[in-house]
Formats: C-alpha cells, sequence, structure tokens
C-alpha cells in the first residue's frame, strides 16, 4: 500500500472528511485492522484565506509549497490537496515535488463522464466558480458543459462556506438555500451538481434531493484509496 500525502487544514472541518473516508475506504477493501498510510501536513487556514481575499495567490502557493514539500520528505508516495479552490496553485505545488498530485478536478470528472453526465452545475467558493483554474479543465480537457449559479447566488454559496462551513456551523436556512440553488441549476439543464468545495458535504447529501451529486470530497477521497492499494 502507498503513503498518501494530505495537504490539508483548508478548513480542517472537511480534512476530517478526508481522513475518515480514506480509511473507511481502505477498511472496506482490506479488511482487518487495516487502515491508510497517510502522511498529512494541516495548514493554520486564517492567513491563506486572508491571502485568497487579498488576491495574493503568489503568497500561498509559496505557504503550500513548503507544506507539500514537508509531505514528500515525510515519504508520501503522492500527494491531494484536500480543498478545490487551492487547486489554482496546483501548477506550482506540482513543480516542487517529485511525487504526483491527483487533481480534484481530474477525479471529479472522470467519476462524471464514468455516469454519462455532459452538462454539471458547480458550486464551490467564488475563486472555483467564477475562474479557469476549475472550471476551464471541466471543460477543456473533459469535453463537459459547466453552469454556475447566478451573481447573487454565487455570492451566498461562497459566504456560507468561508462564514459557516468552514467554521462548522450548519445552519437550516443555509442549507434550503443551498437546495434551491442546486434546483435552480437542475432546472437550468444541469444533470448534475458538483459539490465543488470540500464543506458542502457537510450541509447538503445525496438524501436532501433528487439531483445527482458528486460531491468532491469523496470522490477525491475514493480516487486515493484506488491509486494507493
Ligand atoms: N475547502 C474549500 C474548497 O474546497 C474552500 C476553502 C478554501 O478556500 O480552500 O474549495
Amino acid at each position: 500500500m502507498k503513503t498518501i500525502g494530505l495537504l490539508g487544514g483548508m478548513s480542517w472541518e472537511s480534512t476530517l472528511g478526508y481522513y475518515r473516508a480514506i480509511n473507511e475506504g481502505v477498511k472496506q477493501r482490506l479488511g482487518g485492522l487495516h487502515s491508510a498510510k497517510i502522511a498529512m501536513y494541516s495548514v493554520d487556514f486564517e492567513p491563506i484565506e486572508k491571502l485568497q481575499h487579498a488576491g495574493d495567490w503568489k503568497g500561498t502557493a509559496k505557504l503550500l509549497t513548503e507544506a507539500a514539500k514537508n509531505i514528500e520528505a515525510a515519504g508520501a508516495d503522492f500527494l491531494l490537496i484536500c480543498t478545490n479552490t487551492m487547486h489554482k496553485v496546483a501548477p506550482e505545488i506540482e513543480a516542487a515535488i517529485e511525487i504526483p498530485l491527483l487533481h480534484i478536478a481530474d477525479a471529479t470528472a472522470e467519476a462524471l463522464v464514468r455516469e454519462g453526465i455532459h452538462t454539471v452545475g458547480l458550486l464551490g467558493t467564488a475563486f472555483t466558480m467564477e475562474q479557469d483554474f476549475y472550471k476551464g479543465r471541466l471543460i477543456n480537457k473533459y469535453g463537459l458543459q459547466v453552469l454556475v449559479p447566478g451573481k447573487k447566488d454565487r455570492e451566498i454559496v461562497h459566504k456560507v462556506i468561508y462564514q459557516e462551513l468552514c467554521l462548522g456551523n450548519i445552519k437550516a436556512e443555509s442549507k434550503a438555500e443551498y437546495l434551491r440553488i442546486i434546483d435552480t441549476l437542475a432546472t437550468q439543464g444541469a444533470e448534475a451538481v458538483i459539490l465543488g468545495c470540500t464543506e458542502i458535504g457537510m450541509l447538503v447529501s445525496q438524501a436532501d434531493t433528487k439531483v445527482r451529486l458528486f460531491d468532491t470530497t469523496a470522490i477525491h477521497a475514493e480516487k486515493a484509496v484506488e491509486y494507493a492499494i
């Protein structure tokens, strides 16, 4: 079994989900007392969030590149960045390490393509919904059509992530808003919706809606288990 490198802490709430899902995946496949071999570096998220919102992506790349090098030095065979948003600086991180990076958008797109989905809605931070590093990869590399919510709804989705979910606050009214936005995307033609932020699975799950959901945390963790074994 390979050692999985986790670059976590963005936020730690979602890294808990990765840790559990990866260990459960290994247990399910190997049985007994088997558990995942993991080398994790969990960052302090506050300074990173400040740099993101100031547009200082170079600053975030510097911090995350250092963390990734530490994970490699700790013996990881490959790396997961446990956040969709910070894949914005995935090229810089990849260039600084020798071990492979399992890109969260690739894992997600592969799952969508496997299920025959062509048009998909995307929920995530404003960075993920609006910029090209993520959406562009889904469109250009996998030929997917990607729908995002309108401006007001994008603001709601973004705000709930940073002001509630990353702090571990789960609110019924925010869940209702997310479900409304998911329904709107489906009405506009989305065959499924990507939960493209690693905390969203804490708020909504497949049991809450008829619209098919693709939870990036679960998909990314599953990919890591497959790759490790
Ligand atoms: N975990 C989130 C994501 O998947 C948001 C936190 C961050 O900005 O990294 O995008």
